[in-house]
């Protein structure tokens, strides 16, 4: 028997390193011992010195939302090494411009219409809206992003390609 009985499993992070989980090891409160691929993930991007470097700094408050938001980069780095979560909010960005110009123009219409200006259109044209990409499988290689880390990416995303266009990459 050790003279001290710490019954407690060694957090992900102290497994991972193969190192003995002291009681007040930094990486225990965010990287528990059944979430092992969110520590590797955080260690492989960032890794572990940088990591615990940075717990240290903050107040312990802020040091879950640090670790999430971690995990989440780390997730999105390893599923996109070249634009990380960057390619998810420009993703995002370009689909809001774009619902931005079909409301924009859809006012107009409605605008229009309550003036008599102009017959409504035919339904052909009516179809057109919502155009989303067709539900190609871009990011085949696991979508289940919210597994470990707690955070999730928006569906669309799963179903484009960051990096090229959506609607005009396919020829
Ligand atoms: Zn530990």
């Amino acid at each position: 028997m050790a003279s001290s009985s710490y019954s407690n499993p060694p957090c992900a992070a102290c497994k991972f390193l193969r190192r003995k989980c002291m009681p007040d090891c930094i990486f225990a409160p965010y990287f528990p011992p059944d979430e092992p691929q969110k520590f590797i993930n955080v260690h492989k991007i960032f890794g572990a010195s940088n990591v615990s470097k940075l717990l240290n700094d903050m107040p312990p408050h802020q040091r879950e939302d640090a670790v999430n938001s971690l995990a989440y980069e780390a997730e999105a780095r390893m599923k996109d090494p070249v634009y990380g979560c960057v390619g998810a909010i420009s993703v995002l960005q370009r689909q809001v411009i774009r619902l931005q110009k079909e409301l924009d123009a859809t006012n107009a219409d409605i605008i229009r219409y309550a003036n008599n200006d102009i017959p409504p259109p035919p339904p052909t044209a009516a179809s057109q809206y919502g155009r989303r990409p067709a539900a190609g499988h871009g990011g085949s290689s696991g979508s289940s992003f919210n597994q470990n880390s707690g955070c999730y990416y928006p569906s669309q995303w799963n179903n484009n390609d960051p990096s090229g266009d959506d609607e005009s990459g396919n020829m």
